[in-house]
């Protein structure tokens, strides 16, 4: 990339605020049972690190990795689970947290890998949502924050493994 420009579009105190309300919002939610984290390698490895913190009640935690956008900016529309689960889901409710929904092609690959696990229950938490890209419906329960259609990196958030650990979500252009 030519000149890669960073431009803070969502700042880190703001993330910091988000994610205590969305662990509030869980905790007063799953009063009871047992509550798995499956957090989706690379990009969402701090959001579910926060996400974990903010919610008082005990949770257990696991991670998969599935891959589907290469090493560019745009999807192959392939989806490629990476790492599996550790642990058996059967009979626990079940929080997938993504870094982004945005073709939502991952997470509708997902939910149906893991429905056949049989869950007691399974919801979608997304840090970013990208709505107008979306080519495959998704219900996502917690979205921390929906964004226009832009490529953003940091907070987990990469381009060719880059710029993972900024603190600010920033939108990352090309200049001339
Ligand atoms: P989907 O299957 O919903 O199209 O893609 C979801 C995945 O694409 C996300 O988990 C993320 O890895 C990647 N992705 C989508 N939009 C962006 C973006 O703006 N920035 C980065 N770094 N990755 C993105």
């Amino acid at each position: 990339m030519n000149n890669p420009q960073l431009r803070v579009l969502i700042a880190d105190a703001d993330i910091d605020k988000r994610v205590a309300e969305l662990g509030a919002q869980i905790t007063k939610d799953y009063k009871e049972g047992d509550l798995i984290l499956i957090g989706i390698l690379k990009g969402a490895f701090i959001f579910v690190a926060d996400l974990a913190r903010a919610i008082h009640r005990p949770v257990r935690m696991d991670f998969m990795g599935i891959s589907s956008y290469g090493k560019g900016k745009t999807s192959s529309g392939e989806v490629k689970v990476t790492k599996d689960l550790d642990t058996s889901i059967e009979g626990a409710n079940v929080i997938i947290v993504e870094d982004i929904v945005d073709t939502g092609v991952t997470l509708s690959y997902l939910i149906g890998l893991l429905h056949n696990r049989k869950p007691r229950s399974i919801r979608i938490a997304a840090l970013l949502d990208k709505p107008d890209r979306r080519l495959r419906p998704v219900q996502v329960s917690y979205t921390g924050f929906t964004i226009p259609d832009e490529f953003v990196v940091g907070y987990g958030l990469d381009f060719s493994e880059n710029y993972r650990g900024l603190k600010d979500i920033c939108v990352l252009s090309e200049s001339e």
